[in-house]
């Protein structure tokens, strides 16, 4: 027995309260994003080896493999100009790959960027939506189905509960381990499991169905640790030492979560409150990550050397950013789309391309499409991006064009060195009680992004309005997400995210 997104949003938000739709439509809870999440349940690992049918790519054919990091700023990370030693293993890797100085996030929400990511698709374009709950991936083929179609042996390994099964995260891959019992835990809400951990089950599968299968691999690890709290391991707390200034005051702690000025509730620590406290913590945490980073690409490499003996593809990206005080935000993201959580890493080892600094925009929505092109697989599903390798190949610019960091309510419009943004644009999302013909009252404010990672206001671009409402006008995602299973909206009550009948 199935029930249709609309059918079950109109029949259960009566009765039924989606954490995920409250924290990410109301101000104030719940880190947008990485809403409060519930302790998840033990769920099994879905083991499938591939079958015996599926097609076989040639033996030049790479593995490939993708690495996301949860709330990484791209101007953290050494590559990318942090005067602290936040990164060392990620500046490594970057040395023999393609940095892009300006990767745009398709969200600062946690499942709607990796939603885009895994379909090519902006956020109103594909069937997660702007939202962290309530409907899955399904419509569209995923990478990970293009890259199972293709023969490829796939699995990935998640940190954060928002990315589990239900969401359709789990399509395309041969093993999907979304299981977070082992991990650090609860703190003020907040579930994770830490890098060594996911690193641990992603070495395994390596070591195990990988090696003992002919074909290539497309490997997703997701990393979860910079996100709040700031609670590196003992043996990082101290990696990044960042002094006091001077005038420093102490943060006061506020009440609700997206507050102006001052700590929100979940990442509010005992004894801890200045800026550059926080600022630490979040380097260190980043620092860890990097760790576990670096030994992850030193086993994907020898195992594509020694094991599988095929070229290796690696593309390391993070799903949005993080405030750090910009707007008198503290230690949040999903509740805005200019650069402190728009602007993530990306960056890109492949056969054939010479590193090196890429200007131009790129966006989550280029993943699917690079990484497929670069595996010599094709695919007719629709795709907002756009493949980066051809460019790279044959040292052409990237075209000027439009990339888009939407959180529904509001959409950043990026384009060469501004962007604008937009307030305003939920209501042509067609959910139900909503009229999509009626007038948006939207609020267009336009910036100019220097390189040194400040913006300020200047005039408005006005080309940039008729393809803004063109795309406002585009959403598809709710009313066209696949059907929920009953079994599923049973899960969702059994995790919390469903509260009444
Ligand atoms: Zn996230």
């Amino acid at each position: 027995m199935t029930v249709g997104y609309a059918e079950s949003f109109m029949k259960l938000t009566c009765s039924i309260q989606f954490l995920a739709l409250v924290s990410t439509l109301l101000p104030g809870i719940g880190c947008g994003s990485d809403s409060p999440a519930p302790t998840p349940p033990a769920s099994p690992l879905a083991t499938e080896i591939a079958p015996p049918s599926r097609a076989h790519p040639p033996d030049d054919a790479p593995n490939v493999l993708l690495i996301t990091v949860d709330t990484l700023r791209a101007d953290r990370l050494g590559v990318y100009g942090y005067p602290f030693d936040s990164s060392p293993q990620i500046d490594a890797f970057s040395r023999d790959a393609v940095v892009f100085d300006r990767g745009i996030a398709a969200s600062s929400v946690t499942a709607p960027s990796h939603a885009s990511m895994m379909t090519s698709r902006h956020t109103r374009e594909h069937t997660v939506g702007w939202l962290n709950g309530p409907s899955r991936l399904g419509a569209d083929e995923t990478l990970a189905e293009a890259f199972q179609r293709a023969g490829y042996l796939t699995a990935g390994f998640v940190g954060n509960p928002l990315l589990d099964r239900r969401l359709g995260f789990d399509l395309g891959f041969d093993v999907y381990d979304d299981d977070l019992t082992s991990g650090e835990g609860r703190i003020h809400f907040h579930f994770e499991r830490i890098a060594e951990q996911t690193s641990a089950r992603a070495f395994h599968w390596l070591e195990s169905d990988a090696a003992n299968n002919d074909r290539p691999v497309f490997l997703w690890v997701h990393y979860q640790d910079p996100h709040g709290p700031y609670t590196p391991p003992d043996a990082f707390a101290d990696h990044v030492r960042i002094n006091r200034g001077p005038d420093e005051q102490p943060l006061p702690n506020v009440e609700r979560e997206y507050s102006l000025g001052g700590v929100p509730p979940y990442q509010q620590l005992e004894g801890v409150s200045y800026l550059s406290e926080f600022e630490q913590r979040y380097a260190n945490e980043i620092a860890y990550a990097d760790h576990w980073i670096g030994r992850l690409l030193e086993e994907f490499a020898a195992f594509s050397e020694d094991r599988s003996e095929r070229p290796f593809v690696a593309l390391l990206t993070a799903d949005h950013g993080e405030s750090l005080g910009e707007g008198f935000r503290y230690f949040v993201h999903g509740h805005t789309t200019t650069p402190e959580v728009s602007h993530v890493p990306f960056i890109l080892r492949a056969p054939d391309i010479e590193p090196g600094r890429r200007r131009g925009l790129v966006s989550h929505v280029d993943v699917k499409p690079t990484l497929l092109e670069l595996a010599g697989i094709e695919t007719d599903a629709p795709q907002s991006g756009m493949a980066l390798g051809p460019l790279l190949k044959n040292g052409e610019p990237l075209p000027d064009r439009i990339v888009y960091c939407d959180i529904g309510r509001e959409l950043s419009a990026y384009r060469g060195d501004g962007f604008v943004r937009v307030r305003g644009t939920e209501g042509a999302w067609p959910i139900p009680g909503a009229s999509p013909d009626a007038p948006l009252p939207l609020s267009w404010k336009m910036y100019r992004w220097n390189d040194d990672g400040s913006w300020e206001r200047s005039s408005l671009d006005s080309s940039l309005k008729p393809p803004v409402h063109r795309y406002s006008r585009s959403a598809r995602s709710m009313l066209q997400a696949p059907p929920m299973q009953v079994r599923e909206i049973d899960n969702l009550r059994a995790l919390g995210y469903v509260v009444g009948d």
